[in-house]
């Protein structure tokens, strides 16, 4: 057994496939986020996933470049062990447009299985 290359990481490596970096450094590296986010859009196609998308409610045409796709659980919530296949796994990625996406960064929304969107006006 060995330990992840990255710096100041202490999680365990999976030496079976010649991985140098744990899964949670790995799911963020190369060309595993462009996976991650292609297998995604396959799965929930070219659309917000917020039910109350502000763009979808008036009408405007969703283009994949004004997606974005996060991990439903962080990748700094998984354990040490966990492995980059459950970690970009299409079930836990959401397609969110990049206003969906900024209101839950900020906080606005809390969860994806409650997804709302709350302006507040001051
Ligand atoms: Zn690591
Ligand atoms: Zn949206």
């Amino acid at each position: 057994m060995d330990i992840c290359k990255k710096r100041n990481c202490t999680n365990m490596i999976d030496t079976s496939d010649d991985s140098k970096y744990c899964g949670k450094h790995k799911a963020r590296m190369g060309n595993r986020p462009k996976i991650f986010r292609q297998k995604a859009l396959d799965k929930y196609g070219v659309k917000c996933m917020n039910p109350d998308c502000i763009l979808t409610a008036h009408g405007i045409k969703i283009e994949e470049y004004m997606l974005d796709v996060d991990h439903i659980k962080e990748v700094s919530s998984f354990p040490g062990d966990a492995t980059v296949q459950e970690i970009n796994h299409p079930d836990n990625a959401m397609v969110l447009c990049k206003i969906c996406h900024a209101a839950k960064t900020h906080g606005y929304i809390k969860e994806i299985s409650t997804l709302k969107i709350i302006f507040s006006n001051d």
